[in-house]
């Protein structure tokens, strides 16, 4: 059934909403113990929730089942980002995005498993002791990072769901792209930030996963919003997505980005992703290739420094004191600080802290952290170049299909950094981009169209 049908069926109370959401909240915990895609079910939340719809059946998500990435904050529900150093913090207030969606008649149904802070793109650098999410076509593979269980939850569900993922340098189309399914980045400032554990405040974006287009577009719908507690949110008006996904191709002036086709793509990926090409010009679609060269050469190096520039001074405020898990009180508060975090932080999270401790360190902070904003700035630069020529750019989502664990484990941090060098390019530019996954015999293929600010 499609989520617009299943909408309408709970609105005119076809549907017995208490019964349904018991049933699904049976089907993820049986899912959760295969895949490990949530970190939380919430469970009392979301009957709470099936009731209050059950007698008053309203709203544009009425009854939908949405998931959302433990980054994101859900009043009264375990909120830690995925790290081990936010247990047990439960927010007295929702994120703007989760609150449209309450708002909307949503059961929020649990946390999803996520890297660290963000900090990946194979959802293989959880947090202490927390567990690891397994793809869902094939569970020796990653399901991508680091929105990882939000795309995999959204693979499993055979019932109307929606998840909330987030994404700083690529962790939303990033997953879609290994489980195979549509997900959304919208423009920086589109979506409020408020109540979105910070990865890169500059960078950070919430954004919906789906199965189709439509749950995309109505969830994108529903959490778009301007907010006066994020500063950067931007007052412009909300377009109907579900009217637009009505459009057609025919004439669309489609920029393929030469870069991205190059060596460091598998070939399989490549083929795959051609033969889509030539759909699109068989619905009327003009395809000429466009370089974006700054953006895949020094995208990840600017990003990783820009990144974790910001996540570590995100991150100094978990000192086991004013925010973060409390340890026993001894020792000078150097020691007492270097204990709690040696404790609570994953080895992912310390690199960064490290890395972006010293790329803005004076003496340090002209030759890196400005170095790279000055980057950010070209890129964004060659980006609209493009846009003045073309409608939308299109390239494999990632270079590679969701790898398997044993593979990972044989990788360098700079080749796990790699990963992201096709999404990182939106990412800085705060550009709209999309997943749209194509399957294959075996695992699928990302497909990704960025579009310009807004569209
Ligand atoms: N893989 C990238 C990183 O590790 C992107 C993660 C994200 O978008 N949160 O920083």
């Amino acid at each position: 059934m499609k989520i617009s049908e299943y909408i309408k069926k709970v609105q005119n109370k076809e549907i017995d909403i208490v019964s349904y959401t018991k049933e699904v909240l049976e089907k993820i915990k049986k899912l959760n113990e295969e895949y490990d895609c949530l970190i939380e079910i919430s469970e009392e939340l979301a009957l709470k929730q099936a009731e209050k719809i059950s007698k008053d059946p309203k709203g544009k998500l009425a009854g939908v089942f949405v998931s959302v990435k433990d980054s994101i904050c859900v009043k009264d529900v375990n909120s830690t980002g995925g790290s081990r150093i936010l247990e047990g913090y439960k927010p007295p207030f929702n994120a703007t995005a989760v609150q449209n969606c309450v708002d909307e008649g949503a059961i929020i149904i649990g946390k999803t498993s996520q890297d660290e802070f963000g900090f990946g793109a194979f959802s293989v650098n959880v947090g202490v002791e927390y567990k690891i999410p397994k793809n869902p076509i094939d569970k020796t593979r990653a399901t991508g990072g680091s929105s990882g269980g939000a795309a995999c939850i959204t693979a499993l569900a055979d019932f109307p769901h929606i998840s909330l993922g987030e994404s700083t340098g690529g962790s939303i189309v990033n997953p879609g792209s290994f489980c195979g399914v549509l997900a959304l980045c919208p423009t920086y400032g589109r979506v409020s930030r408020y109540g979105l554990i910070d990865y890169g405040n500059s960078l950070d974006k919430v954004g919906p996963i789906g199965k189709t287009a439509e749950d995309v577009a109505i969830g994108m719908e529903t959490i778009a919003s301007y907010d006066k507690k994020d500063s950067t949110s931007i007052d412009k008006e909300i377009p109907n997505y579900l009217e637009k996904l009505n459009s057609n191709i025919n004439g669309m002036k489609i920029g393929l980005i030469k870069e991205s086709l190059d060596s460091g793509t598998d070939k399989n990926v490549k083929d795959v992703f051609n033969k889509q090409i030539e759909f699109l010009k068989s619905k009327g679609a003009v395809v000429e290739e466009v370089s974006l060269k700054k953006a895949i050469d020094y995208g990840i190096a600017a990003y990783y420094v820009i990144g974790t520039s910001e996540a570590s001074t995100n991150l100094a405020k978990y000192c086991g004191m004013r925010y973060g898990k409390e340890d026993e009180l001894k020792g000078t508060f150097n020691e007492y600080f270097t204990n709690v975090r040696s404790k609570y932080l994953g080895d992912e999270a310390k690199r960064r802290i490290m890395l972006g401790t010293f790329t803005r360190t004076s003496g340090y902070r002209d030759a890196y952290y400005i170095k790279a904003m000055k980057i950010r700035t070209l890129i964004i630069d060659e980006y609209k170049k493009a846009f003045e020529k073309f409608d939308v750019l299109i390239s494999p989502t990632t270079p590679m299909i969701a790898p398997r664990f044993d593979e990972i484990e044989k990788m360098t941090p700079l080749q796990h950094y790699m990963a992201d060098v096709l999404t990182v390019g939106p990412n800085l530019a705060g550009l709209p981009h999309i997943n749209i996954p194509i399957e294959t015999e075996t695992m699928p293929v990302g497909f990704m169209v960025t579009g310009n600010h807004f569209d």
